[in-house]
Formats: C-alpha cells, structure tokens, sequence
C-alpha cells in the first residue's frame, strides 16, 4: 500500500523535541512515498509580544511564542534536508499555518516563501477565546459550546475563503480535548452546512483536506475528520485528501497512516495527494 505523512513536525516547532535527521530517518524505515514536514506558524504570534500589546490585544489568551524565528529555521533545515536525502527519500517542505484569517496580510506574504511546498491551513484559536488546547470545557454550558463551535466553523469556513492553503488540517481535533479531557462528545453534524461551505471553497480552488491520524493514538479512538466529512468531500466533487500523523516525534512518523488510506478508499477515493511547489501530486491506491 502506498503511503505519505504530510503533516510531522520536528524540533523547529515549539512542542516537539524531534530531531529532525532522527525524523528523516523514520520516514525512511517507514517506507513513506512523501514525507512532508510541517512544523508550527502561528501568524497572530508573528511579531514580538510587544507588537501585540501595543495594539490593545489581551495577552493572557495566548500561550505567546515568536514563531517567526522557528519558521525561519525550519524552512532552512528542511531545505538542506532535502538535498541531503535526494534520490532516497521525497522530502516535502510545509508549514502548519495557525490562524491565517487573523491576518491574510501577513499571512500572504508569509506563504510566499518559495522555499514552501504546501500550506497546511489550521485553526488552533479562535478570536477572543484561548487556543483550544488550554479551553476548560467544563466552563460552557451545552448552548455555550454549541456558540463556540459555531464560531470555529464559522472560522474555519473563514479560512478556506483565504484561498491561500493547500490541505485544511484536523477539521475537527477540538473534539479530542473535550472528550478525552471532559468526556464531553459533542456531535458536530448541526454544523455540516457550514462544513460543506468550507469544502466547497476548497475545492473550487482544487485544494484538498487531511486524514489526521492522531486521534488514534492519542485515546479519541477516531481521524479528524472521521470517514463521514471524508465521504462528504468526496461527494461535493473534492478529489485532493491528503493523510498525516501530526508526529511530535520520530517515531510517530507515519502512525495509522494506513488507516487514513483505508479510510480515503472506504470514502470512495481512488488517489490520495501530497503538494509539490503548490501543486498536488495523486498517487493511487485502488
Ligand atoms: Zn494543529
Ligand atoms: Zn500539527
């Protein structure tokens, strides 16, 4: 079976301790026909802290981090990793690009790099709400979640009008910290015309989403998204999905990707698709 992992990160993301030879090295051991690495670019953590004080933001939502420097440093070793590896692993250099709506401004002039060969597009925080992995679930009230989630869609649908990302990561992964944290299981169907919204944009712009892996190693016992938003991309015309593990070390590199291709196959796809230089690049799987 053929297999990518087009969403790892490395020791050029704040959370990750990944070196990243150590990384390369799993990639090959694992067999993987493309390896993309994505490591971590909040664009509204882009500028020193006081940037954003200066501006009136409130400080205390976010966990600040100047992920400028990271980017920097991650395109520069992903860039001699590539040639170190050539002819024996195709290495593909991505950013996971948190919250480009915040500031399309930036963002398209942090995209342009040319040294970029996909954008994973993601939604890690929403306006005026804390990143979502340091949420207490546990504060909202049913209809205060469901106004929260609606508002992440609503961001998320935001997001893919961008136009600027090639795969739109981990649609719904907020709902591994409110189960696996609050054993809270929220049922985002209700927000399935806002969702098809989201894929619509996409794939008038022949752009794609992931099977994010990670839930099925991290306890939600599922992909983000799950078979079902897989389905219904590949039935409002979408053909680009692509498969990650969302590794934060090397040897999670290429975890349950084969379930993500399973799944691709069970909604229906004969290729799954990583990008080169922003453009996509089918591999079959029939
Ligand atoms: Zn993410
Ligand atoms: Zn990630």
């Amino acid at each position: 079976m053929v297999l990518i992992d087009c969403h790892t990160h490395t020791q050029y993301s704040m959370d990750s301790e990944a070196d990243i030879h150590s990384c390369a090295e799993h990639a090959l051991e694992a067999g993987l026909a493309a390896y993309g690495i994505s490591d971590h670019c909040e664009v509204n953590c882009w500028y020193p802290a006081e940037h954003y004080e200066k501006q009136g933001v409130d400080m205390s939502l976010s966990d600040y981090y100047n992920y400028a420097a990271d980017f920097e440093a991650s395109l520069s070793a992903v860039t001699r990793l590539k040639e170190e590896y050539a002819g024996r692993l195709n290495i593909l250099c991505g950013t996971e690009l948190g919250q480009a709506h915040h500031d399309t401004g930036l963002a398209d002039r942090i995209v342009s790099d040319e040294r970029l060969d996909y954008v994973l597009g993601s939604v890690h925080q929403i306006r005026n709400e804390k990143d979502f992995y340091f949420i207490n679930y546990r504060q909202y009230t049913p209809e205060q979640l469901h106004g929260l989630l609606k508002r992440y869609f609503t961001e998320i649908y935001e997001l893919c009008c961008w136009g600027k990302i090639d795969i739109l990561s981990h649609l719904d992964y907020c709902r591994r910290y409110m189960k696996c944290g609050y054993q809270i299981d929220f049922d985002i169907s209700v927000f399935d015309e806002i969702i098809a919204e989201a894929f619509r944009e996409l794939i008038k712009r022949g752009k794609g989403i992931e099977i994010n892996t990670s839930g099925l190693r991290q306890g939600f016992g599922d992909t983000f998204p799950g078979l079902k938003y897989a389905k219904l991309f590949r039935e409002l015309g979408g053909e680009v999905l692509s498969v990650g593990s969302d590794s934060h070390t090397p040897e999670d590199i290429g975890a349950n990707v084969r379930d993500g291709v399973n799944i691709a196959k069970a909604a229906g796809f004969e290729y799954i698709a990583y990008f080169r230089r922003h453009e996509p690049v089918f591999l079959s799987i029939s």
